[in-house]
């Protein structure tokens, strides 16, 4: 697994109908660093994460994660792959393959992303679920798992790329609160091995348990950054203020 590669983000841009929502993203993410994104709701949150494996095309900005660095503007097919190649992407809603079993799942950017041969797929989907104690829960279908053991593999797909950067969509915010636990248990266990990971989440609890750095977007910026601490008990900007007041 390749986990000592940092992220380097320049005014990343993006508009959708005119209107934007990205505007003009800076960021950089030390290897191993794990960030936090928290913000109101409509503030672009999604967007930063989806624009760096161009689930969404950003309209422009620099986009480096290890040795490749895309020109958003101008980018090939190849570049798009090999940022795809580089990160793993676990979605609020699992977005889980219905007609696919969990090691079906995990195995499918194995062998169409990563290209490897379908026995090594299979040893390293096996290894992955046990890691996320799935192991007896391979051949059962989305439909047959709850909702927490659902994320568990969407996460656990994220895991068996060993992508350089992994991005977490507000993972847990589709969960009822029981099932909540098993899946911030999870992502611990994914940030102790000190993979490069960008979290948006309103769980504030684990935030501040998790987080090196935390960052609040507002209107498309990043308005205010700053270690759990800072965030917390001393926000200066006016607008994460008010946030963090709504928010228990
Ligand atoms: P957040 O994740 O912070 O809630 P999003 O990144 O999902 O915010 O959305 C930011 C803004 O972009 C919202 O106003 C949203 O309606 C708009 N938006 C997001 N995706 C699309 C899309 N595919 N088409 C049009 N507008 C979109
Ligand atoms: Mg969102």
């Amino acid at each position: 697994m390749t986990s000592t590669t940092g992220i380097s983000i320049r005014g990343l841009t993006k508009t959708f109908g005119g209107k934007p929502v990205l505007d003009g993203i800076d960021l950089d993410i030390a290897a191993g660093e794990r960030v936090v994104i928290i913000g109101p709701s409509g503030t672009g949150k999604s967007t930063l994460l989806r624009c760096l494996n161009y689930l969404d095309r950003p309209d422009a900005g620099l986009i480096s994660i290890g040795d490749l660095t895309v020109d958003a503007a101008h980018a090939r097919n190849s570049d798009i792959l090999g940022l795809r190649r580089r990160t793993g992407f676990v979605f609020q809603n699992y977005a889980l393959f219905a007609n696919k079993t969990a090691i079906e799942n995990i195995m499918e950017a194995l062998i169409t992303v990563q290209r490897l041969p379908k026995s090594e797929a299979v040893a390293r989907a096996k290894a992955v679920l046990a890691e996320t104690g799935l192991a007896d829960k391979a051949d059962s279908y989305p439909a047959a798992l709850s909702g927490g053991q659902q994320q568990r593999v969407g996460i656990g797909r994220a895991m068996a790329l060993g992508a350089e950067l992994m991005l977490f969509d507000e993972p847990t915010s589709a969960l009822d609160p029981e099932l909540v636990g098993e899946v911030l248990d999870l992502m611990r266990r994914v940030a102790e091995q000190r993979q490069t990971i960008l979290i948006v989440t309103h769980e504030m609890q684990f935030a501040r348990e998790i987080a090196d750095r935390i960052l609040f977007m507002h209107g498309g910026k990043i308005v205010e950054q700053g270690t759990p601490a800072q965030i917390f008990e001393a926000p200066q900007d006016v607008r994460l203020r008010r946030f963090l007041a709504r928010i228990d």
